[in-house]
């Protein structure tokens, strides 16, 4: 895709190079008219499509006010780094000393409003506190973004536009039902609200009103914010009293391909391939019946982990792998394990944005689909990584590591 800022200040140098007459606006001016005028007119159209739905024309207007589309949040939808920090490090900043022992605090001073909540949602109670830690540090960091106006750019400019003007009806209908007023109703950038970091369909479909002032209050009410993640995960069909997984260790022989995350056996028929699990515990006949599968965050040469039905249920918060990861360690976490680093491939730098680009690429013409060339290693591109490796008596982790690159290139560079 062509950028469309590239694009725009080609256009623009082009409009500066004009001679200039007397009068004429400068070329900064018109874009903004440009921008403006759109903006209104998508916002007519839209207008219709929120009032079919049922918004009343006055919140309309009142929420619209004095809205102007936001060009850091079109920056920042269209912006993917170049260089990411590697699993191991996020995961070292989510399970921070600070975090834990802000939990464990926080743990104790809302033990009982944590009783009443699993109570009624059955939710294990350390794993709302360690989302609730790593959606908005406890309530630290909530986002300081008018929602409306943030989710109208994306609606207006942004990727996956019916994506956003979903969520912007949805938000109008959390000002018209009264929950939050326009001006506490901030977030971040792409729409997430309150302690939950909840987008607005999640807020309309889940969130509950716990403490009992009538409000669904997920920005200044710890208790609303705490029984709505767990509402949420009840939702996403969270197992009672099961874990989210834990660390294993794999056999010295073992098809790395099998840990995909997808492939799914019963915990048994994995201690049968002689996986083993780090934690020193007893498995019941229930947990050993129990569906699960394995992950490699960090290929063969990092740790294992096993993922139960719950990690799923964290996955529907968060789709990102490490997010959940991140999730069930620290909810491990504020019942006393450590995190350790010691079993990550720290001398590995994760690829680059355009090395991720060019894998994918090479792959594609090594006959194996690895998906659009768009730098996001998705399940195509680790299939097509699988295959690779197996065709090279490579562990087929489809992990795409340096080694893997190099590889690949080498490959390709003999190709007649
Ligand atoms: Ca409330």
């Amino acid at each position: 895709m062509l950028n469309k800022h590239l694009f725009l200040a080609l256009f623009l140098g082009f409009l500066v190079q004009l001679p200039s007459y007397a009068n004429t606006k400068t070329s900064n001016e018109q874009h903004v008219e440009t921008v403006d005028a759109r903006f209104a007119a998508w916002q007519r159209q839209f207008k219709r499509k929120a009032l079919e739905q049922g918004i009343k024309s006055h919140i309309f207007a009142h929420a619209f006010e004095h809205i102007t589309p936001d060009q850091s949040i079109i920056k920042a939808d269209e912006n993917q780094p170049e260089h990411v920090r590697p699993v191991w490090q996020y995961l070292e900043s989510a399970i921070s000393s600070w975090r834990v022992a802000r939990g464990k605090a926080l743990l104790a001073e809302h033990r009982r409003t944590l009783d009443a909540i699993e109570k009624e949602y059955q939710v294990d109670r350390h794993v709302l506190v360690a989302i609730w830690g790593l959606e908005s540090s406890f309530g630290r960091h909530l986002g300081n973004k008018n929602i409306i106006r943030s989710l109208a750019t994306l609606a207006f400019e942004g990727r996956r536009a019916n994506f956003w003007e979903q969520q912007l009806i949805a938000a109008l209908h959390i000002i018209q039902n009264g929950d939050v007023t326009l001006d506490k109703m901030r977030g971040s950038w792409a729409g997430a609200m309150g302690q939950t970091q909840f987008i607005p369909t999640t807020y309309l479909a889940h969130a509950v009103d716990f403490d009992g002032d009538g409000r669904r209050d997920i920005w200044d009410s710890p208790a609303d914010a705490l029984a709505s993640a767990a509402n949420y995960l009840q939702h996403s069909q969270w197992n009672p009293g099961q874990s989210w997984g834990f660390e294993v260790k794999l056999p010295t022989l073992f098809e790395y391909d099998s840990a995909d995350g997808q492939q799914q056996k019963t915990l048994q028929q994995w201690l049968d391939l002689g996986v083993r699990i780090r934690k020193d515990r007893e498995l019941t006949e229930q947990e050993l019946a129990m569906s699960a599968s394995i992950i490699l965050p960090a290929g063969y040469r990092g740790p294992a982990f096993m993922q139960l039905d719950n990690f799923r249920s964290i996955l529907k918060y968060n789709q990102a792998t490490s997010y959940a990861l991140a999730v069930g360690l620290l909810s491990d976490s504020l019942q006393g394990e450590l995190f350790s680093l010691h079993r990550w491939p720290q001398d590995e730098v994760p690829l680059s944005r355009t090395e991720r680009v060019e894998l994918q690429e090479l792959l594609n013409q090594l006959g194996l689909d690895a998906g659009k060339p768009d730098g996001i290693i998705g399940v195509n591109s680790r299939k097509a990584i699988r295959e690779f490796q197996l065709n090279h008596d490579q562990p087929a982790d489809g992990y795409p590591s340096n080694r893997l690159l190099d590889k690949v290139r080498e490959i390709h560079q003999a190709q007649p």
